[in-house]
């Protein structure tokens, strides 16, 4: 059975086409710059062959017609009939959805009504669904909700300490965000621990441009650092993760700001990693300058890792045991060892002893804690795409 999933942006569409239940990559691409004249159309499939066009691509209909021709007139599949499944991810199901869900009128409408509390996403999102309806009437559309994986965080943990009514007539709570690469790595996690999920407890960080720690107990989310929006927890790209909201009056106090949108603007985009260097928010060209021996590259080296240190000592106090193992995936989690080393050393009195010869390696899935540490630790190429096409594919076949 073919299944596509997609993941649109307000101006990117990237989407993966599986064959199922194999999980096999049949083909996939993305159309960057959607929405201008110089749209790119990138797709790679079969033995390495790749196509590539900068193009028009005005509207989202246009990209996800274009997507499917290209799909037909590169021979990538025969019928568009055999497409049988269309997953979206979906940035928030609000308090309502606790798992991927199919999608009818009902669930579009809710998806839509969730655009306040994901302003940049839901809307894009829903608006896929109906062209991807349009096009495939006959393929089920599927919904993977990017929070779904913190639905069933404990009142204790996704309420804030302040007036009640906030949450009670605003519904301000956390949500958390990359619910769904979490879900994978605790999935595979105990797959490579040979143990059931249900059995497994952990501390995943998901460190790519956004960045969260998630305390996973008996393969269920227990907490996580991104909040109300992604826009809390540790440092990242752009992001300052969490600060006292006081310095928020403060600044436009002393920058002569009327609109509080600008500060938040600049937390989300001026912040983390490219704020406290003044340089970059790519970790790479962070870590290059810090060896080159630039002060402010060096700080936000330290800042980044000492962050995550204290949301794994937090998370692991809230376990109340010894996590199974510690798991390290997207881009930075994946390829950056030295922010492995400095985690996993500062951890080193709490039994964590990475391998350095293990941890020296770049994407592969492995295990990179030394044989006597007391917990393992887990390096986990994250995969949103598969997890989305296995959900879809779960829900298309029981339809
Ligand atoms: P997103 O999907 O959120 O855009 P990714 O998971 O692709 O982000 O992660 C992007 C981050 O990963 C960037 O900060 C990038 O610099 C970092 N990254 C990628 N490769 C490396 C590497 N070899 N060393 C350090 N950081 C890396």
């Amino acid at each position: 059975m073919l299944i596509i999933s997609i993941n649109a942006g307000s101006s990117s569409l990237k989407w993966q086409l599986f064959q199922m239940p194999a999980k096999k990559v049949i083909a996939k691409g993305m159309i960057d710059r959607l929405g201008t004249e110089q749209a790119e159309f990138k797709v790679s499939y079969g033995q390495g062959q790749k196509f590539k066009q900068t193009e028009a691509i005005l509207t989202k209909e246009s990209a996800a017609t274009l997507v499917l021709t290209r799909l037909k007139s590169l021979k990538i599949v025969e019928h568009l009939e055999a497409i049988k499944g269309v997953g979206h991810r979906v940035v928030s199901g609000g308090e309502v959805f606790d798992r991927s869900t199919v999608i009818d009128d009902h669930v579009l409408l809710q998806i839509e009504n969730f655009s306040e509390l994901a302003p940049l996403h839901n809307r894009t999102e829903a608006y896929f669904v109906r062209v991807f309806r349009d096009l495939l009437p006959q393929a089920c559309q599927v919904a993977v909700f990017d929070n779904a994986f913190f639905a069933h965080l404990d009142p204790i943990n996704y309420l804030y300490p302040i007036d009640k009514k906030y949450y009670d007539q605003y519904q301000v709570r956390k949500y958390g965000a990359h619910g769904t690469s979490h879900r994978y790595v605790t999935l595979r996690a105990a797959e490579l621990l040979d143990k059931p999920v249900t059995e497994t407890s952990l501390i995943t960080l998901h460190l790519g441009s956004g960045a969260s720690v998630s305390a996973i107990k008996s393969g269920q989310a227990l907490d996580t650092s991104m909040g109300f929006t992604p826009l809390a927890g540790i440092m990242m790209g752009t992001r300052s993760g969490d600060i006292d909201p006081s310095i928020i009056p403060y600044i436009m106090e002393k920058e002569h700001l009327t609109d509080v949108r600008e500060v938040i603007k600049a937390l989300n985009n001026q912040s983390g990693l490219l704020g406290v260097s003044g340089l970059s928010n790519d970790k790479r060209d962070i870590d290059a300058a810090a060896a080159a021996g630039n002060q402010r590259a060096q700080l936000a080296q330290e800042m980044f890792n000492n962050r995550i240190v204290k949301y794994v000592g937090s998370y692991w106090a809230l376990l109340g045991k010894t996590p199974d193992a510690l798991i390290f995936t997207a881009g930075i989690g994946e390829n950056d060892q030295g922010v492995r080393l400095a985690v996993g050393q500062a951890l080193a009195h709490l039994g964590v002893k990475i391998d350095p010869q293990a941890n020296d390696m770049r994407g592969q899935e492995r295990l990179i804690s030394t044989p006597d540490s007391q917990v393992k630790v887990y390096v986990i190429p994250t995969n949103e795409e598969l997890m989305i096409a296995q959900d879809t594919y779960d829900l298309t076949a029981k339809e």
